[in-house]
């Protein structure tokens, strides 16, 4: 299935200000307080993963819970804008 991207800045915009919330619960502390990166499994200091959503803003993902995971810089710039299933660390 070719992708298309319909999501518009204006969405995106609102999905970064949802993450941007969701950075500052306990819920996002916790998950990063195990300093795993979701991809490649490494640990790290919690301080160096960063937030990412595993389907892409611009592919139509959401900041929901289920979509954010905690990785390392090197995979979400590995990553960028590709689904779970195109990525290998
Ligand atoms: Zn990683």
């Amino acid at each position: 299935m070719e992708f298309v991207s319909w999501v518009s800045d204006e969405e995106i915009g609102k999905e970064r200000y949802k993450a941007k919330e969701l950075k500052k619960t306990s819920w996002w502390k916790n998950k990063k307080s195990s300093g795993i990166c979701h991809y490649c499994g490494n640990k790290f200091p919690p301080e160096e993963l960063t937030m990412d959503h595993l389907i892409p803003l611009n592919r139509g993902g959401r900041s929901i819970k289920a979509n954010l995971v905690p990785a390392c810089k090197e995979c979400n710039n590995k990553k960028k804008y590709d689904l779970p299933q195109d990525f290998i660390p």
